[in-house]
């Protein structure tokens, strides 16, 4: 398969530069390291950004205002409004409002329709990194018992349904789970994405496992963690993914895909 900085330039042949328009609304300290990673990973890849950045006061009509203004540019090719927004912006409203065509998060209601349907465009870019890390690793799901850790629509719910298009058997666990360790314990693939930091423990893991930590948490001392105690479940896992590294870097790798994917659509390459 080419590569997406090959398939940059395919686009480049034929007149178009894969373009990602950022918008950022308020300052909230990860969002603005998460935003200028996406920026360097970007430039490294030949991919244009606009950033549009706003103050944390701007209305939902301000922000539907410049997403109407995006959609309409034939120029940008994937829209990131990034989340989370403040508290009395409409997230659904805004979500709703970017063109499916440029969803390249994938949060779009049609786009996660057609996940379901099994016949995606633009897939949500955490899930789908925890499934090329899958592959990476070797592991084929099918027929595989899989545990998702979290139903969030960003990462939970997208991810579960790609492990049964991979025909895997999921379960998925939530707060009002009964029995978390004995769900764990029967998984041969356990991804979690709870937002709670090392919160499964190594020896709820069966041996010889594949664990995917979606899990991004600050410590009191600035360090940063999954979801999963990393040392004591790498004595019992087959495979784990670190926190920093593992999923985060794939997320971002994976939205590149996604742009690149939009501008070849409007480069009529697919
Ligand atoms: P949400 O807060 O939206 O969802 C968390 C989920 O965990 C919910 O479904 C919740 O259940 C469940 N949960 C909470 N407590 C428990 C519990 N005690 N037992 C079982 N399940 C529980 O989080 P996100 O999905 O947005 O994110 C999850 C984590 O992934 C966060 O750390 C986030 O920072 C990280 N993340 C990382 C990304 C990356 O690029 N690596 C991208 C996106 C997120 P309920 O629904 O019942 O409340």
């Amino acid at each position: 398969m080419e590569s997406v900085g090959g398939r940059v330039t395919l686009c480049n042949a034929r007149g178009v530069t894969p373009t990602l328009a950022v918008v950022l609304v308020g300052e909230d300290p990860a969002s603005e390291v998460y935003v200028r990673n996406k920026g360097k990973k970007a430039a490294q890849l030949g991919i244009a950004t606009r950033d549009h950045r706003l103050p944390d006061a701007t209305t939902t009509e301000a922000l539907l205002a410049v997403v109407a203004t995006l959609n309409a540019d034939p120029e940008v090719d994937g829209i990131l409004v990034q989340l989370p927004l403040p508290g009395h912006v409409d997230e659904q409203a805004v979500l709703l409002a970017v063109d499916p065509a440029k969803d390249v998060d994938g949060f779009h209601p049609a786009n996660l329709g057609r996940l379901v349907i099994g016949s995606p465009v633009f897939i949500p870019c955490t899930p789908q990194g925890c499934m090329l890390l899958l592959e990476s690793a070797g592991v084929d799901p099918a027929g595989k018992r899989a545990l998702v850790i979290g139903r969030s629509t960003i990462v939970g719910k997208p991810v579960a349904q790609l492990l049964v298009a991979a025909h895997a058997t999921v379960t998925i666990a939530h707060s009002r789970t009964v029995d978390l360790p004995a769900e764990v314990a029967r998984a041969e693939i356990v991804i979690a994405a709870v937002g709670r930091p090392r919160f499964v423990q190594g020896e709820w893991l069966a041996q010889g496992a594949t664990v995917i930590d979606v899990g991004i948490n600050r410590l009191p001392t600035g360090k940063l963690c999954g979801d999963v105690a990393f040392d004591s479940a790498r004595e019992r896992v087959g495979a784990i993914t670190p926190v920093p590294g593992g999923v985060g870097p794939m997320t971002i790798a994976c939205l590149m895909g996604n742009v690149v994917l939009a501008a070849e659509r409007r480069a009529k390459i697919v």
